[in-house]
């Protein structure tokens, strides 16, 4: 598998890349030009929360906390909250992260089980996308389309070979064919992998759907 360093440099370079190609051909401002290309950089490291050890992975956890109230303060702004309420909740949702989900991800994660999968890839994406409220819809889906772009770039470096760019010695890993999977050999891990992704799906599905009628024509006729 690559390392830490490696896989920050690679997707820092891809997520230039992504934004540049954002503010050229989807003529998006330098703001959300540079959150996609963050988030891109950031979902390069992000199927490493799965690794029980390290200072990258505590820091990881510290910016995820960081990061996911930010994109959430639109959301909560349009809720109604006041200022203040925002801030509580704000620090609440930091601590949420910091402590309970880290350390949900070191009790029950394997590191590469399912959160190096392609269904991982999508629940990281299509999280975002949901986490991220803005009218615009290019731009969310940008984001969004951030993530999964620097996920997936993890996911091929880690399946490919062991990269050290500050050598430059490209060798095959012997972990490889294990990173851009469908399932891992853990049924449970699987299960909730494609719950997790199902219920995001559904929760999509009811955004785009008109709010009268949130099952579309289909199921609603019927049920009449
Ligand atoms: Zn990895």
């Amino acid at each position: 598998m690559a390392s830490y360093r490696g896989h920050l440099m690679f997707s820092s370079v891809l997520g230039s890349a992504y934004g540049a190609t954002g503010s050229w051909f989807l003529n998006l401002d330098w703001g959300p030009a540079m959150l996609g290309a963050g988030v891109a950089t950031l979902g390069g490291l992000l199927p490493d929360l799965d690794s029980d050890s390290g200072v990258p992975v505590r820091e990881l956890f510290g910016l995820a906390a960081t990061i996911i109230p930010l994109l959430l303060l639109h959301r909560l702004r349009l809720l109604g909250f006041s200022v203040e309420q925002t801030i509580v909740l704000v620090a609440l949702i930091y601590l949420f992260i910091r402590y309970g989900v880290a350390n949900v991800f070191k009790r029950y994660t394997v590191h590469r089980g399912m959160f190096h999968s392609i269904p991982g890839m999508l629940i990281a994406g299509l999280g975002v996308y949901l986490v991220y409220n803005t009218s615009d819809e290019v731009v969310r889906w940008f984001v969004a389309g951030g993530v999964m772009l620097g996920f997936l770039s993890h996911l091929v470096l880690d399946e490919l070979c062991s990269v050290d760019f500050m050598g430059a010695k490209i060798r095959l890993n012997k972990f490889a064919g294990s990173a851009l999977k469908f399932w891992s050999p853990s049924a449970v891990a699987t299960f909730f992998a494609y719950l997790l992704l199902f219920g995001l799906g559904a929760a999509l599905w009811l955004h785009y759907a008109p709010p009268d009628d949130p099952f579309g024509p289909i199921f609603v006729r019927k049920l009449r």
